[in-house]
């Protein structure tokens, strides 16, 4: 094995899975991240069985099958509450996963973290990558601490808005998908077990509004439209409140939970998808970095930690270095391109409620089936 000491840049679910797989490997892992402390609120996330297959690999499932809601499927509703189909989703992560959970991203995290340090990964706050360069059988990087030192190989773990990827010769960038996401904490019942509604008319509020338990009493809620926060006068918790207005049954209650002291927060949804090399000699991309998607089929995180494990896989394996890290990128192009082609296509109906060749529920399942052999 001629990988000996990693630097990785960035500390989301990429850049610890990649730390906590490495080190199970005896590889010296550093991480920095430009956070100077982590956070420790955020907002729900679906978690599928393909990412809690990855969980179960580096030794964390107890731990995150504990602070998730796990889920069978979800059930599909017009916005007047009329019920279309309880859709059962896949178990990309074989039968003795739950195919999907609930949870919060501080929770998921602080466990992945917990882990990187108990391994001995080095984990350094505040901290980001000035610049690198590539030697035959060495990286070296200038850190914002102003240290310099030496490295088997630098991972770039730094999600889409990456300032190292261009550095890698990468000229791909993010782009816009055409879609905003409000996402909303809140309360819900016990018997609400998760669910989207699609609407009847589009009527310049909601593309869709859904929700995902996160525990027995909680849920996040999301509310998908157009990306540009209209100048409306209106305060956050009433902007949501509006735009969820047309959506009835199990919404009217969830409309009625979000106030002003909700968790809530609005972004612009964007995508990248880096089809060519992820690395250049010694320096490798991961995850988001490269490719990212409208969170349409809920895969973001899963595809994520599947490249951080098999990625650790590959470069602690006997042979030459350069070969491994093309034939890793190789291996998880079709897998993710499968992923990238149906959320965009998802993407589109979004925003063109009424498509007559939309078919959501079957290229949302048949892209979740896709991905239940391992990785
Ligand atoms: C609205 C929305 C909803 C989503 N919902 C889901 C879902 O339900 N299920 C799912 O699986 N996925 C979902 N995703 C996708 C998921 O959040 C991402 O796939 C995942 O978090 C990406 O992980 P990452 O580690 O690659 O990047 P990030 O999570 O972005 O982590 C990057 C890290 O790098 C650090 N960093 C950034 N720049 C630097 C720098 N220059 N130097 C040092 N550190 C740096 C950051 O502080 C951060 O800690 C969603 C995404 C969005 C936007």
């Amino acid at each position: 094995m001629s990988v000996r000491n990693v630097l990785i840049v960035g500390g989301g679910f990429t850049g610890l899975t990649a730390a906590i797989a490495l080190a199970q490997r005896d590889v010296r892992v550093t991480l920095v991240d430009k956070a100077q402390a982590w956070a420790r609120v955020g907002h729900g996330l679906t978690i599928q069985g393909n990412a809690l297959r990855v969980f179960a690999q580096i030794g964390v499932i107890d731990e995150v099958l504990a602070v998730g809601q796990p889920e069978e499927g979800l059930k599909l509703a017009l916005a007047n509450g009329h019920v279309l189909a309880e859709m059962h989703t896949p178990r990309t992560g074989g039968d003795d996963l739950p195919p999907t959970i609930g949870a919060l991203r501080p929770d998921l995290h602080e466990i992945l973290v917990a882990k990187a340090e108990d391994l001995g990964v080095e984990i350094r706050l505040g901290v980001e990558l000035a610049s690198f360069e590539s030697h035959d059988d060495s990286a070296t990087s200038v850190l914002t601490d102003g240290t310099t030192a030496s490295w088997d190989l630098i991972v770039i773990a730094d999600g889409i808005k990456s300032q190292n990827r261009a550095k890698l010769g990468i000229t791909e960038d993010r782009a816009p998908s055409g879609l905003g996401i409000w996402r909303a904490v809140t309360t819900r019942r016990p018997d609400m077990s998760g669910g989207i509604a699609f609407p009847t008319e589009n009527d310049g509020r909601a593309y869709k509004v859904g929700y995902t338990p996160v525990s027995p009493t909680h849920c996040y809620v999301f509310v998908l439209c157009h990306p540009d926060r209209p100048d409306n006068g209106l305060e956050d918790w009433q902007e949501v409140r509006r735009l969820m207005e047309n959506y009835h049954g199990e919404f009217d209650e969830l409309r009625e939970s979000i106030g002003p002291d909700t968790f809530l927060n609005h972004q612009e949804i964007e995508w990248i998808f880096v089809e060519g090399p992820w690395h250049s000699g010694r320096v490798v991309a991961l995850g988001e970095a490269v490719h990212a998607v409208p969170p349409l089929i809920a895969q973001g995180a899963a595809l994520c930690v599947e490249d951080a494990l098999l990625f650790a896989e590959y470069v602690t394996g006997e042979g030459d270095l350069q070969q491994q890290l093309s034939d890793f990128h190789d291996r998880r192009i079709p897998r993710i391109k499968g992923v990238v082609d149906a959320s965009l296509l998802l993407a589109k109906w979004e925003q063109n409620p009424g498509s007559r060749d939309a078919e959501p529920e079957r290229v949302m399942n048949d892209a979740l089936v896709a991905l239940v052999p391992a990785p």
